[in-house]
């Protein structure tokens, strides 16, 4: 079956459709790019779970009746920031959502933070609505700390600067498959998929 996802962006789709194919879903997971495109959505709820809330509204609202669809909202929380940037990490160094200059401005802000106080964590909401309309939340999260500049080639966003907990490596430096394992992405899909066994999917 298909689950739409209500993002425009490749590196998401593949990554999800990675996930589900790991994971044996019967799911083809289709980028809103393919169904008229993602329509354009304010992230102004102040809450992971609203902004996926709205995302997965505004795609099902363009498509036919009893179309599953999955959005997600993700950022980075840094303990020395008081959370943030948290659910403004894709607009932190400003509106037009440049990956490198975030990374920069964090790694700025975080100079001379000592060791112990650069404790951080990524969360993931994912929002499926289902078939019939009903509405489901699954939520992830990975523990870890800052490094004091970027390393490794992989991956997006703040990832060069983030290692996992009991790691030594940052998340650009793992494979994809090795941080699906352990990211706030992987884990929430974990739950998404038992419930999907459990519960809800269709077969
Ligand atoms: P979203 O697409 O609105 O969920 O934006 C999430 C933002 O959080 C991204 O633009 C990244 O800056 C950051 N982010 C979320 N997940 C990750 C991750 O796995 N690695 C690095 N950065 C991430």
């Amino acid at each position: 079956m298909r689950l739409h996802l209500a993002s425009g962006n490749a590196h998401k789709v593949q990554e999800f459709a990675a996930l589900a194919a790991a994971a044996k879903l019967p799911v083809q997971i289709v980028s809103a790019r393919e169904v008229g495109g993602m329509p354009e959505v304010t992230e102004d709820t102040g809450t992971f779970t609203g902004n996926a809330r709205k995302k997965a509204q505004a795609l099902r609202a363009q498509l036919p009746a009893g179309s599953w669809v999955l959005a997600d909202d993700s950022g980075l929380c840094v303990d020395a920031l008081d959370g943030g940037p948290g659910v403004e990490s894709a607009y932190y160094a400003g509106p037009q959502g440049d990956s490198a200059a975030n990374l920069r401005k964090l790694v700025q802000t975080m100079r001379g933070v000592s060791a112990e106080k650069r404790g951080a964590h990524f969360v993931c909401v994912l929002f499926l609505i289902d078939g019939t309309g009903a509405e489901h939340v699954f939520e992830g999260r990975c523990d870890g700390w800052l490094r004091d500049g970027p390393e490794g080639g992989t991956g997006f966003g703040y990832d060069p600067l983030f290692v996992p907990a009991g790691r030594t490596q940052t998340f650009a430096q793992l494979s994809d498959t090795d941080k699906n394992k352990l990211s706030h992405r992987g884990r929430a899909w974990a739950q998404l998929v038992a419930w999907w066994r459990t519960a809800g999917g269709p077969p």
